[in-house]
């Protein structure tokens, strides 16, 4: 069924592995928001939809587009809590809490990310080890949903549909307002130490010594020829708080992802880029600072790569491997590799 705040379109997800048509709602009203519950029976929720797999389309209902729900509901400068719309975006978000100091340590790579989509997927930074998921940071949650109505979400409310919800892909309903803890941050500059390593051995035994100063820790590696297999950078950044550096608003440009017509990216590209890239880290300096946005979301400014995948896009697998099992799981990725 269309009206006036649906549109029929068509929809890719992040990896452009999976196309559809679908009716998208974009309710800004509470009350169309209801409505829409009302008259579909299969609703999904959809932030900016940069979940690398299909999560937020949906072929027989509506995809229900939050973004416009995307106001600062209230702040609580004593108690360092804030209420937002799950469609506000991370960077909107971030203008309003790093003016005043205060931010979540849990934030994933890209700005323009939803605080409702990060929430679903139950997100996390590159401090993980140290600051977990973004679990860790939310107070209270406003659910609504098309039986049950409004609920009220927390450890002491309905802590089995809170923790539910908490990575629950928007199975539960729709993710409405977020309330957040913060927590104080002295300043958005930071300093970035590079480390290089011949391979990963190098690289755990760094990992596993004792972090605890470092905020942000993680790593690159070499895997496109077995010569070069684990050679790779590791990347620490630390507050700066020594800075004195005023906040200023970040301003971000609209999309840029924006996929070639053909892919650049082949064995031979990839073998070559990623050479280029480890010979010049090389040459820069070892300790540098840098800004937040560089450091929090680290594709920002970087879209070509995706883009380089072209119309067809490209397959990604995020796999999480226990630190007993790395060096198995290792030598059996070479083998595979020596057989391609
Ligand atoms: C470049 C890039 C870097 C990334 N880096 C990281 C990272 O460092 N760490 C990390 O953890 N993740 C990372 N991600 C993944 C990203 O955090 C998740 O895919 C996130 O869910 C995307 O949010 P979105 O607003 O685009 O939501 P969508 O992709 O639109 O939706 C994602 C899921 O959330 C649900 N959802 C969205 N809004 C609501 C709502 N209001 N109520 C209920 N459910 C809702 C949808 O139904 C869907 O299941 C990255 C993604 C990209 C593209």
């Amino acid at each position: 069924m269309k009206n006036s705040i649906t549109e029929e379109k068509k929809t890719f997800s992040f990896d452009k592995n999976f196309s559809l048509n679908i009716l998208c709602a974009r309710p800004d009203k509470y009350k169309q928001l209801e409505g829409i519950s009302r008259d579909y029976d299969e609703i999904i929720n959809t932030g900016s939809n940069l979940s690398y797999s299909p999560l937020g389309i949906n072929q027989n209902g509506v995809s229900l587009e939050f973004k416009k729900f995307n106001r600062i509901i209230n702040f609580n400068k004593n108690e360092k809590t804030i209420t937002v719309e799950a469609g506000i975006l991370l960077i909107d978000f971030l203008n309003f809490t790093l003016s005043k100091n205060l931010w979540i340590p849990q934030l994933p790579g890209y700005p323009t990310i939803t605080i409702g989509g990060a929430v679903s997927a139950n997100s996390h930074g590159k401090s993980c080890a140290l600051h977990g998921t973004i679990r860790k940071s939310i107070k209270s949650i406003l659910l609504y949903h098309k039986i049950n109505g409004w609920l009220e979400l927390s450890e002491n409310k309905n802590k089995d549909i809170f923790d539910l919800t908490i990575g629950g892909l928007g199975l539960t309903g729709t993710i409405v307002q977020v309330t957040f803890n913060l927590v104080q941050i002295e300043n958005t500059s930071f300093n970035t130490k590079k480390i290089n390593v011949d391979n990963i051995k190098e690289c755990e035994k760094y990992f596993k010594k004792d972090n605890k100063n470092s905020s942000f820790i993680y790593s690159w590696h070499r895997a496109d020829s077995l010569g070069n297999f684990g050679k790779g950078i590791i990347y620490e950044n630390y507050i700066d708080s020594q800075s004195s550096k005023n906040f200023k608003n970040f301003r971000i440009k609209k999309s840029k992802f924006n996929s070639l017509l053909f892919p650049v990216w082949n064995k031979f590209s990839i073998s070559l880029i990623n050479f280029i890239f480890f010979y010049f880290n090389n040459f820069e300096k070892k300790e540098k600072k840098e800004d937040f946005l560089k450091v929090i979301f680290p594709f920002y400014g970087k879209e070509n790569y995706f883009n380089f995948f072209g119309k067809k896009g490209f397959l990604e697998i995020q796999l999480l491997i226990s630190q007993d099992n790395i060096q198995q799981f290792l030598d059996e990725f070479k083998k595979t590799l020596q057989n391609l």
